[in-house]
């Protein structure tokens, strides 16, 4: 699918790449075929690679770069607090002042009565101390037999054990097994599982599965249920507008914790901080990480309610942490991208124009005959290739319609990420009208040569 590369240095990364580097998610043998592509620099919306091509990031990078790319204020906050304390522990009774800013700054952008942050280096590890924490949670109230936690089939949660434990990905399960005490309930992906149900009977549907599960292993049993507001990984799945208030009914009746783990939906995702506060649900923990700091710097954490902490703060040493939790480069640069966020009313702006923008023009290419549906929140779409509109029957697995179009992406200038035959994209929350307009043509482009391909 990539063209035999022109520059000489190119040929010597890859070399590098198939003789040293373990790539995460990769096929090594096919990767060392085809080589990786090489992205040397990136600005605005914009990353370049070794070729010299110019490539529209409709994916922010891997769903971080949410002020964009190149913005030498958060160098300069890295750079500053470098050469002022580069690293610091957060344990035994320390602290630092961009690690207590920080977790000021969440508690006041956070839902209401969520004021308490743990910083980890990832999302992943912001579940693995989830996991911990509220199993912790149910033992200082007394009741220490309260440990599953229920999450959906092909959810997110990273890619540590608990992480991929508590995702529902099959691939990952496969591979270094799960670890015990981790239950899964569907997921609310009308389009491909809904079948001959209207949208909102199935969003009731998959919703009572939670209440099914909670009774079926036992409420006294069960200490929390997490998702993702909107699942990303999973293909950017928006859940039926009856699919939360049905949650939310359920949660209610039932004495469980339930975390939102926003590490893609947070900070600005949908149009608004957090998106539990798009869709009105009420966390008590939610994990962050990615747009926390733009990915210009490794961190995540978890942003703890006052009533889990409340309980918390009574249980004596919590027996977690890493070396990095709240590392002081990491915090500064946090801190700056939040305070860009808010000063430049990025958000706001993604919710008053460019989001509405970019899901009217997304939804122009419904009419493609390769398209199924078109699906999308805030800065976040999905695109389904369909070999059947009517039916919605996608094209056979081997013939890889989503990888043959992401390919086509790439060639023309487009990162679309394919998830099987969904075509997802989460561009920077600084994308441009004129931007969404070249997005959006270039999709319909490979979308036409993806059609052609399946038609030869
Ligand atoms: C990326 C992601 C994670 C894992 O974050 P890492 O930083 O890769 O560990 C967890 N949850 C969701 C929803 C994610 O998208």
């Amino acid at each position: 699918m990539t063209k035999q590369a022109s520059n000489p240095q190119t040929r010597e990364w890859q070399a590098m790449s198939r003789d040293h580097h373990l790539a995460p998610f990769s096929d090594y043998q096919q990767l060392s075929e085809v080589g990786p592509r090489i992205i040397v620099k990136a600005e605005g919306v914009y990353v370049w690679d070794s070729e010299g091509n110019k490539i529209l990031d409709g994916m922010a990078g891997l769903w971080c770069a949410a002020i964009g790319y190149g913005r030498h204020e958060l160098a300069d906050a890295a750079s500053r607090q470098m050469k002022e304390l580069p690293f610091y522990n957060t344990f035994f009774m320390t602290a630092h002042p961009p690690v207590l800013e920080l977790a000021k700054a969440l508690a006041e952008i956070a839902p209401q009565g969520m004021n308490h942050v743990f910083f980890t280096g990832s999302g992943s590890e912001g579940n693995d101390t989830m996991l911990r924490m509220v199993r912790h949670y149910w033992a200082v109230k007394g009741q220490p037999e309260k440990q599953v936690i229920i999450s959906r089939i092909n959810g997110y949660h990273g890619s540590t054990v608990a992480g991929a434990s508590l995702g529902g990905m099959a691939g990952m399960h496969a591979q270094g097994g799960m670890i015990p005490g981790i239950e899964h309930i569907p997921q609310p992906y009308w389009f491909s599982e809904g079948g001959d149900m209207s949208p909102d009977e199935f969003g009731i549907w998959a919703a009572e599965q939670l209440e099914k599960k909670i009774l079926e292993v036992g409420v006294d049993k069960v200490a929390a249920f997490i998702a993702e507001p909107i699942q990303g990984a999973g293909g950017v799945i928006i859940p039926p507008d009856s699919y939360w208030p049905k949650i939310r009914e359920i949660l209610g009746k039932y004495d469980i914790l339930f975390v939102a783990d926003e590490v893609i939906c947070g900070f600005g995702r949908t149009g608004e901080w957090f998106g539990s506060d798009y869709y009105g649900n009420q966390p008590d923990l939610m994990t962050i990480a990615k747009g926390l700091t733009s990915g210009y710097i490794p961190m995540g954490g978890l942003i703890v309610s006052d009533k889990v902490f409340e309980v918390i703060n009574r249980g004596g040493d919590f027996n977690h942490g890493f070396t990095y939790s709240g590392h002081p480069v990491a915090a500064a640069v946090a801190l700056e991208n939040i305070r860009i966020l808010r000063d430049e009313k990025i958000i706001e702006r993604v919710k008053a124009e460019t989001a509405p923008y970019l899901q009217k023009r997304l939804r122009e290419l419904a009419d493609h005959p390769l398209v199924g549906e078109v699906r999308g929140v805030g800065m976040l779409g999905a695109i389904e290739l369909v070999k059947n509109k009517a039916t919605r029957e996608r094209y056979p697995s081997e013939l890889s319609a989503g990888m043959i179009c992401r390919g086509h992406c790439f060639n023309n200038g487009l990162i679309m990420r394919a998830v099987g035959d969904t075509m997802i994209i989460s561009p920077p929350l600084v994308i441009s009208k004129a931007e969404i307009d070249e997005l959006v043509d270039k999709a319909r482009l490979c979308l036409d040569l993806t059609a052609e391909d399946l038609a030869g």
